[in-house]
């Protein structure tokens, strides 16, 4: 597959935006001052073929390959953010969206939303009950007994998905922090991966470490979806889904950062 990276646009888009229901306007980031950085990071990523950016090539982590993004598992989104220190330099932040090979901690890039203990003491031990129940249904045959613990297994991942999404704090740039539920504006449930894509990692991080973003770029890297809507080294706005309906909180009083 031919990797032509895109030229830097000389005009800015807005890509990372959302509707703010506290203000009744939608709120943005420009793209531009991260386009370059994620021109580099792409050369960088193919130079490299790994995402272990600090570790010395003998230290590897074979894990962290970008041979991955060409697997089963097909690409995935990497987002740069531009920011301001509060003493006035400047600095440049990476994310990676969700896990990457099933690591959601590397050195160097912004860490998830989510600290990676609490997640698993609370996924870990009710996975293993709703996996227990699934092989108790297949084992039977259409019977009550199996519509009850069909209903019971129905109940029990209801409650860890509301349990997972309690852990998800987002913190604006007005200092407010909100669980995801509060914060999540879309149509129907929020969507499993909610909060883990590159553009709230990074915002989080910002307005968790008095940071001001002055700029946010994503793109897409490795093998092009399924559906062919995302291609390998083009750049995509925020997320419809998952990344829109909670933007526009995340991004609330930014622009009165001084
Ligand atoms: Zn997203
Ligand atoms: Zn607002």
């Amino acid at each position: 597959m031919p990797t032509q990276p895109p030229s830097a646009k000389a005009d800015s888009h807005f890509s990372c935006f959302g509707h703010c229901p506290t203000c009744g306007t939608t709120h943005n980031l420009p793209d531009n001052p991260a386009i370059q950085p994620c021109l580099d990071l792409m050369k960088t990523l193919k130079n490299k073929k790994r995402i272990d950016l600090l570790s010395s090539d003998n230290n590897a982590n074979p894990l962290l390959s970008t041979d991955y993004l060409y697997g089963p598992a097909r690409g995935q989104m990497f987002g740069v953010m531009v920011c301001r220190h509060q003493d006035g330099s400047m600095g440049t932040f990476r994310a990676f969206s969700g896990q990457y090979n099933g690591i959601w901690h590397v050195d160097g890039w912004t860490p998830p939303l989510v600290a990676e203990k609490k997640f698993h003491n609370i996924n870990h031990d009710v996975e293993k009950e709703i996996k227990e129940l699934g092989r108790r249904i297949n084992a039977l045959d259409h019977s009550l007994e199996q519509q009850i613990l069909k209903r019971t297994r129905k109940s029990l991942s209801q409650k860890l998905m509301k349990d997972i999404h309690a852990l998800y704090q987002m913190t604006n740039f007005h200092g407010q922090t909100r669980s995801l539920q509060a914060t999540f504006t879309g149509p129907g449930g929020i969507p499993t991966g909610t909060g883990d894509c590159c553009a709230p990692k990074l915002l989080n991080y910002a307005a968790t470490h008095g940071l001001q973003p002055l700029g946010l770029a994503e793109f897409y890297w490795g093998k092009a979806n399924k559906s062919g809507t995302r291609q390998h080294g083009s750049f995509y706005p925020s997320c419809k889904a998952k990344c829109q309906p909670i933007l526009g909180f995340m991004l609330c009083g930014l622009h009165n950062v001084p």
